[in-house]
């Protein structure tokens, strides 16, 4: 079973947002969630695919300094392990538009998925699954 870490960062830049980080094939995929992630299966987050990050960058927690790309605060939300629940390799079930895991964090718990919009390059939604971690 595919297992790797995972993180969001909250990011005071600009605008604040959640930048959700999941190790596979030694980097981190990364999404840039505006209203971050949800416990709540009615919630649908945008998730915006941004640049893939190095696997060091999971512990970052600081400053960005002004004038550098997201120049601001970074502080560790959650942090912990997802397991894949379809599939065996992570990346293929990306370039599919669908990853289905579960997520062992201290806040994020359970299952999840990361689904592609159809017809956009970028731009992905992350949806609680209904299981017995699952809020209202
Ligand atoms: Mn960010």
């Amino acid at each position: 079973m595919a297992t790797g870490r995972f993180v969001v960062q909250e990011h005071h830049a600009r605008k604040l947002h959640y930048d959700f980080r999941l190790e596979m094939g030694g980097i981190l995929k990364s999404w840039a969630i505006p209203k971050g992630p949800s416990m709540n299966p009615k919630d649908k987050r945008l998730a915006v695919m941004v640049e893939d990050h190095p696997v060091e960058y999971i512990d970052f927690e600081g400053e960005i300094p002004p004038g550098h790309y997201g120049a601001g605060k970074v502080f560790i939300w959650d942090k912990g392990e997802y397991t894949l629940v379809e599939g065996d390799d992570p990346l293929k079930e990306l370039e599919k538009g669908k990853l289905v895991f579960r997520l062992n964090g201290k806040k994020l718990k359970g299952e999840f998925a990361l689904i592609k919009m159809k017809g956009k390059d970028n731009s992905w939604l992350l949806i609680k699954k209904k299981d017995e971690f699952a809020q209202k």
